[in-house]
């Protein structure tokens, strides 16, 4: 009969959910997680979507934080079995006419992303130089900030502001302070003057969970989007699935209780303390100290929980909490014959040898049309995307001679369309964005793809849990975010009903695999349980 009590229940199996859990078991605390899902890790998966051996990453791709990351560190995942592969460009715009790629390249190359620049502007490739530098010799404090959890508010305390930290992270840039209030497009306009550049800029600006591009106060997106993480991207060999399948193994050789195909019901409050869960088979479950959950705010508190526990106060900031229009994807996945030829690679190969892949797009003003799209609830008119060719660096990914090309589209969120309307984009889209494509790279025509899919946020929402397609469990903007996320009462990781903790990416700092979420709310357990502080290593200061 398998145990029904535990110190700690962990509601979730992403990859926050792992994080804590093996944090947790190496501080001795008895733990258990609980996915709803038979599979483990979230969005950090791997599928053969299109044909058999073709492996597509329809969610995670981009790995920009496993050097900074104590997990992977902590628990030396490489030796579990998530390997990296670190491409030397990170990423490239392509052009319709063929005229020179602008290319980014990873950390330590430098030279190489300013040199790309000096084809269109030597004044770009200078200011790059700069901030490139800069954001490098700051990576670590950057990473102190992801790995810390926001302060506890005191009672009667007023909200957090985030905006001198924003300031002031300008001005570590040898930036104007007041950059830190503008908009991403506001900082990349001032700071660069060619349009091609300015085009990739706005594209890997809110790439990778980055706001809206022209909301006031999304500059701080400017610095982390455009300047800090491109040139930090790691690809795990095999597939995404490969980094939680060195997750699940950690929790394992910690000795957490793992449960699968295990979906939480309710939430049990108990004389107005979290003690347990009730899942979906009626199963109950004990916890001796704290119930964390590692889904999304609403699913949290609104389903699990119920609204008449909750406070006026908590009650409006939850329901009242957004999920997108930001970081709503539809994910497309072809598997091909051959790898895309651009046209722009005759000035620079590296075109095509960019891991990330920008297509579509033949000025600044079409990136700003297309991402204004989403924002107003309608599908791109023009059916551009950001790609990738996993198999050009790691063979695993397709089979012998084929390749598997994944991507993105920028979407609406799942309510601004109709179902059907979602299946026509389903359809559709993929060839209409074929025939665009083939314009930039003539290989890329219908005869090139043996078989294609595309994964709406409908999709998403349905099959992952992510309210509206939102990636992030909820819109990044700067009323979301540091001490404001999920809302200020509750940012500390620890809610108001005692013994309810959150541990998912609706908390500091979002969404993205940091695997921080989880780090930090066992960094809050820690403190409030007097758990072992199993998160310390004297090579590290976060
Ligand atoms: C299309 C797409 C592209 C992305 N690209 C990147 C990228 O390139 N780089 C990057 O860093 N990030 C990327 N992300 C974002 C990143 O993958 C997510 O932000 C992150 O994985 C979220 O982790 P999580 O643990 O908070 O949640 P999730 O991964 O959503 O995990 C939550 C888990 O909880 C389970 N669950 C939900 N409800 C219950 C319940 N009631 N009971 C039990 N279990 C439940 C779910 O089944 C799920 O497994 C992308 C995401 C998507 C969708």
């Amino acid at each position: 009969m398998s145990r029904r009590e535990f110190d700690v229940i962990i509601i979730g199996g992403g990859h926050h959910g792992l994080t804590l859990a093996a944090y947790l078991a190496r501080a001795k605390v008895d733990a258990c997680i609980l996915e709803g899902r038979n599979e483990w890790g979230g969005a950090l998966y791997t599928g053969e979507v299109t044909a058999p051996g073709f492996c597509h990453n329809i969610h995670a791709n981009f790995m920009e934080f496993l050097h900074v990351m104590p997990f992977f560190s902590d628990f030396d995942l490489p030796s579990l079995g998530a390997r990296t592969i670190y491409p030397e460009v990170q990423a490239g715009i392509a052009f319709k006419d063929g005229r020179p790629p602008v290319l980014m390249y990873r950390n330590d190359m430098i030279e190489g992303t300013a040199q790309s620049f000096a084809r269109y502007s030597k004044n770009d490739a200078s200011t790059w130089r700069d901030l490139k530098t800069k954001a490098n010799q700051l990576e670590l404090l950057m990473a102190a900030g992801l790995y810390t959890p926001p302060p506890k508010l005191k009672p009667g305390e007023p909200p957090p502001n985030p905006f001198p930290a924003f300031c002031s992270s300008f001005s570590m840039f040898g930036l104007d302070e007041e950059l830190g209030y503008k908009s991403i497009k506001d900082c990349v306009d001032e700071l660069f003057e060619a349009d091609e550049i300015r085009a990739l800029l706005y594209r890997v600006g809110i790439e990778f969970a980055g706001p809206a591009l022209e909301w006031p106060g999304s500059a701080y997106f400017f610095l982390f989007g455009c300047i800090l993480m491109p040139g930090c991207w790691r690809m795990i060999v095999g597939g995404t699935h490969r980094l939680s399948g060195a997750m699940v193994t950690a929790c394992l050789k910690e000795g957490v209780t793992m449960r699968e195909s295990s979906r939480v019901q309710r939430i049990l409050i108990d004389g107005g303390r979290a003690s347990g869960v009730i899942l979906q088979d009626g199963t109950k479950l004990l916890a001796r100290k704290a119930v964390v959950s590692a889904i999304g705010l609403k699913d949290t508190f609104l389903d699990l929980v119920g609204e008449d526990h909750l406070s006026p106060y908590y009650r409006r900031r939850v329901k009242n909490f957004k999920d997108g229009p930001d970081q709503v994807l539809g994910s497309l996945a072809m598997a091909l014959h051959e790898p895309p030829r651009y046209k722009s690679a005759r000035h620079d190969p590296g075109m095509d040898r960019a891991w990330y892949q920008i297509v579509g797009y033949d000025s600044a003003k079409e990136v700003l049309n297309y991402c204004r799209a989403g924002h107003v609830g309608r599908i791109p008119d023009l059916p551009a995307a950001g790609v990738w060719v996993n198999s050009l660096w790691d063979r695993t990914q397709a089979p012998e001679g084929r390749h598997s090309l994944t991507g993105w589209y920028f979407f609406p969120r799942a309510s601004d369309l109709t179902e059907a309307q979602w299946e026509e984009v389903r359809e559709t889209y993929n060839d209409r964005f074929l025939r665009l494509f083939a314009e930039f790279a003539p290989n890329m025509t219908r005869e090139n793809v043996m078989a294609d899919f595309l994964h709406t946020p409908l999709d998403q929402e349905r099959g992952m849990r992510m309210r509206e397609g939102d990636f992030g469990h909820g819109a990044m903007t700067v009323d979301q975010l540091m001490g404001l996320r999920p809302f200020a009462g509750c940012a500390h990781h620890a809610t108001e009903i005692p013994g309810l903790y959150l541990a998912g990416s609706c908390t500091h700092p979002g969404g993205g695999v940091t695997a921080a979420c989880g780090y930090n709310c066992f960094k809050v357990l820690c403190e409030d349980f007097g758990f072992e502080p199993a998160w310390r290593n004297s090579r590290r200061f976060y």
